[in-house]
């Protein structure tokens, strides 16, 4: 019997709900409600859920009250915040969704380079708070991702090399745990919850605040693209795998393979057509365009677009491309290097990539993201030199078995290549034995532990569950 079965059977009455209802600031949506599509909807378009009950919560007061209820009741229990979970760990068929959307507020103090954001805030709310002041601190990828279970996780983004993972730069938190209690969690409080939830996930209780060091950054970084034909992959590779091991700390790169936008950089010959990208970010614009020389003179490239841009400009360059909506299926791994194999292999398999939107993206680390000690955070993965992501991407039904089955068949390829484990954020539903060798036996062993101080019954499980220490 499935898990959406046993949830059926739980008996939830009229007037329990709306109880719920009445105790909320917030509000309640069920099946019956209008804007019940639209609030069960999450960013993978593959998604398709039916909650019994969505609790959209204004303040702290109400999450607890509908982690309450949602205990009481039995029902399994997702909590979200920006929808983003590529295995649709944010909403569940028959049980609640505790919706943080509403704490979104962002507080900025500028002379202590300091923002205090909700738990249910996304990046675009972020720097759009932070920006105006010169300061900004490492976000995902694309602007319309929650900031809480990003961070939770790890968070690599544009900015990482100089500034550290978003979680590095957490100073404080709070928590609603497992019991109902609002706890504080930093270098002085908590600080065995501190540690599992930079890199842990949302295995420990619901962030409601995430207080953050921010970083001096210039009205414009130096951004943007260099695009390659598929035939240059293989010497592209080599040459990058050089290059990456010198990028100054400054320097936060990606190599892509993607189809080239109809964009207006783009020349029209080009539009549609696949090929390799490197994207760079620096928000120092001298040691940025010296970095580029050698990947501007390989080849030629096809086309460039790189030049100074505000920085929110570059954070939400695949903004469209990974719109809401998006149908997906992902896997990801961690690796050390271009090596001959590892070159081989992804030019096998970005050859046999279907025509449209699926992407491979690479991104690199190292950097102030390596610099920090393993064992200094739950996040692992420090020492890898890159995080490789397969995106089986399609639009129409008839096309998702050739998506799936190339992210997959890519996926396998690299698997014996790889350093075995990957970024919990970035994959698909991954298993006990893959996080295991993800996060190291060590390390997820001291995660159970902690999660059975916070969550002995392992309430927030819809995640990449951390199993209770047995
Ligand atoms: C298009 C796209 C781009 C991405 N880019 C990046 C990137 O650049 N860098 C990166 O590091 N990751 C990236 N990710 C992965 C991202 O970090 C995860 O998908 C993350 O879960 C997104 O956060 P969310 O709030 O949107 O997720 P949700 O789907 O809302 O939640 C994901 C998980 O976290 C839990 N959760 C949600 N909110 C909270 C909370 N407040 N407290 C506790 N638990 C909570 C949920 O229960 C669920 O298990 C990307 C994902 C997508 C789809």
């Amino acid at each position: 019997m499935g898990e959406g079965q046993v949830m059926a059977q739980i008996q939830l009455s009229e007037r329990e709900v709306e109880h719920l209802r009445n105790d909320l600031s917030g509000s309640v949506i069920t099946p019956d409600d209008a804007a019940y599509d639209e609030a069960r909807k999450v960013w993978n378009g593959d998604i398709d859920r039916n909650p019994r009950v969505i609790a959209f919560c204004a303040d702290t007061k109400d999450v607890q009250t509908a982690l309450a209820f949602g205990r009481r009741s039995g029902l399994q229990i997702a909590v979200r915040s920006g929808g983003h979970s590529l295995a649709g760990h944010s909403v569940v068929d028959d049980g609640l969704v505790i919706d943080l959307r509403r704490l979104n507020q962002v507080t900025v103090d500028p002379q202590a380079r300091r923002a205090v954001v909700g738990g249910g805030a996304i990046w675009s709310e972020v720097d759009g708070a932070t920006v105006p002041h010169g300061l900004a601190v490492t976000g995902g990828h694309v602007t319309h991702t929650g900031v809480a279970a990003l961070v939770l996780g790890g968070g690599v983004g544009h900015l990482m090399r100089g500034f550290g993972l978003s979680s590095d730069n957490l100073i404080s938190a709070e928590l609603v745990t497992a019991d109902g209690q609002l706890r504080e969690a930093s270098a002085t409080k908590n600080d065995d919850l501190f540690w599992a939830i930079r890199g842990g996930g949302g295995n420990f209780g619901i962030a409601t605040k995430l207080e953050f060091q921010l970083h001096p950054l210039g009205e414009t970084v130096f951004g943007g693209l260099i695009f390659y034909a598929p035939e240059q992959g293989p010497d592209l590779m080599r040459l990058y795998n050089k290059f990456a091991k010198t990028t100054p700390d400054q320097v936060t790169t990606i190599l892509a393979y993607l189809a080239a936008p109809p964009a207006p950089f783009v020349p029209e010959q080009y539009h549609f057509k696949p090929g390799y990208a490197v994207v760079v970010v620096s928000p120092d614009h001298v040691v940025g365009e010296a970095a580029v020389k050698p990947l501007r003179e390989f080849g030629p490239p096809l086309f460039e677009m790189l030049a100074p841009m505000p920085y929110p400009v570059v954070q939400s360059l695949f903004d469209e491309a990974l719109a809401p909506g998006t149908k997906v299926y992902w896997k990801s791994h961690y690796f050390a290097e271009y090596s001959e194999d590892v070159i081989a292999a992804i030019q096998a398999n970005t050859a046999k990539m279907p025509a449209g939107p699926s992407q491979m993206i690479n991104l690199q680390l190292g950097g102030a993201v390596a610099r920090v000690p393993e064992d200094a955070t739950a996040f692992a993965g420090r020492s890898a030199g890159f995080l490789g992501m397969f995106s089986g991407i399609w639009e129409e039904a008839g096309d998702r078995d050739a998506a799936v089955a190339w992210s997959r068949g890519f996926s396998d390829a690299l698997a014996p290549l790889s350093l075995g484990g990957t970024y919990p954020n970035l994959a698909g539903q991954e298993s006990e034995e893959r996080l295991i060798k993800s996060y190291g036996r060590e390390k997820y062993a001291k995660l159970a532990r902690i999660k059975t101080k916070y969550d002995p019954d392992n309430v927030f499980r819809l995640n990449q569950n951390i199993v209770p220490a047995r």
